[in-house]
């Protein structure tokens, strides 16, 4: 029904703006970029937009020089405003909420649990394992052509999200999905080797680093991994080069949580945690200001580095027991 209400939109809407999160991953990026082709081949007037640069890992994607920065945009209006993969409207970063509170229409289109119906229509399935999956389905239900540029933004939104097909939120349906993407020509292995291949050495360097600050809980089940400011100026990587770090501590045997700390600035940390099969770190992250998913969320603290790690450290040991003493009742 509300997907019928989507589509109404997307055929009605002239003018629309398509945003996302701040730190824009996989998901977010080529969600934006699918839905963004296929509106322009519908004749409509698309901006997109980021507030944080895209990382470069995904220019190949096609329409990538189509996104802009939302302090270009002031002097347009919007009729139909559009949030993928974003849990609230404030994570659109400040100038392109100023911009989307004056869309007649608020679409917010999203999968994750913690998202706050912050729309004028909520299209929010936290089945969906990423949103580029859910834009797949209505652009298929609508019937529009679907071009393989398209189809590879659509696919590697799915990719990213399900890390390789790997994470729990894999589904028969996303599968599927996929699938049909490839059948409609998305450049899977081309995708496979732009995302997967191409490290940079000084990211290696700064793995190898970050390493060193490996450490594991007394009792095996929380695992955590830190990455300090002064490693990226060492190395001269950028932030979005520790995208895949968390993995680390999380893959170690008997871990259930996985945690990594990045070291914005000298007062900011930006916390990612991964779960393997029972802690909702979704929950563990709110407690934090954050949110995200069951398996897979995050949250930015304020204080030293040192601070914030005993801080999260011990809201982690003890959602633990609580999660255990859950587990055993
Ligand atoms: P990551 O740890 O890779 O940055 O994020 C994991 C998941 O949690 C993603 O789905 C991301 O959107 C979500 N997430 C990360 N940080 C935050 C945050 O500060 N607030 C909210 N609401 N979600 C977050
Ligand atoms: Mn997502």
């Amino acid at each position: 029904m509300i997907k019928r209400d989507v589509e109404n939109i997307f055929r009605k809407g002239n003018n629309f703006l398509l945003a996302s999160h701040l730190n824009p991953d996989g998901d977010a990026v080529g969600s934006l970029l699918g839905l963004g082709l296929t509106l322009r081949e519908l004749g409509k007037n698309v901006t997109i937009t980021s507030p944080h640069p895209v990382p470069r890992t995904f220019s190949f994607l096609p329409g990538y020089e189509l996104i802009q920065e939302p302090g270009n945009l002031n002097s347009l209006t919007f009729d139909v405003g559009v949030v993928l993969d974003c849990t609230e409207v404030e994570r659109t970063g400040k100038e392109t909420e100023g911009l989307l509170k004056n869309c007649n229409t608020l679409l917010n289109i999203d999968h994750h649990v913690s998202n706050t119906n912050f729309g004028n229509l909520n299209l929010v399935d936290t089945d969906a394992a990423a949103t580029g999956e859910l834009i797949f389905e209505i652009l298929e239900e609508m019937g529009v052509p679907i071009t393989p540029e398209i189809a590879t933004n659509l696919y590697v939104a799915i990719v990213t999200d399900t890390g390789s097909f790997q994470h729990q939120n894999t589904t028969a349906r996303c599968h599927r999905n996929a699938a049909s993407l490839l059948g409609l020509g998305a450049a899977h292995a081309r995708a496979y080797q732009l995302l997967y291949e191409e490290r940079s050495l000084k990211s290696m360097r700064l793995l190898e680093k970050c390493l060193r600050t490996l450490s594991v809980s007394e009792d095996g089940l929380v695992a955590w991994m830190a990455v300090p400011q002064k490693y990226l100026i060492e190395t001269g990587c950028g932030i979005e080069e520790c995208e895949d770090l968390v993995n680390y501590p999380k893959s170690i045997s008997g871990v259930e949580v996985g945690i990594l700390f990045k070291q914005v600035s000298n007062n900011e940390v930006k916390v990612s945690f991964r779960s393997k099969s029972y802690v909702d770190v979704n929950s563990l992250a709110a407690s934090f200001g954050g949110g995200g998913h069951e398996r897979a969320a995050g949250c930015t603290v304020h204080g030293t580095l040192k601070d914030v790690e005993r801080r999260v450290l011990a809201a982690t040991v003890n959602f633990l027991l609580d999660a255990k003493g859950a587990t055993s009742t």
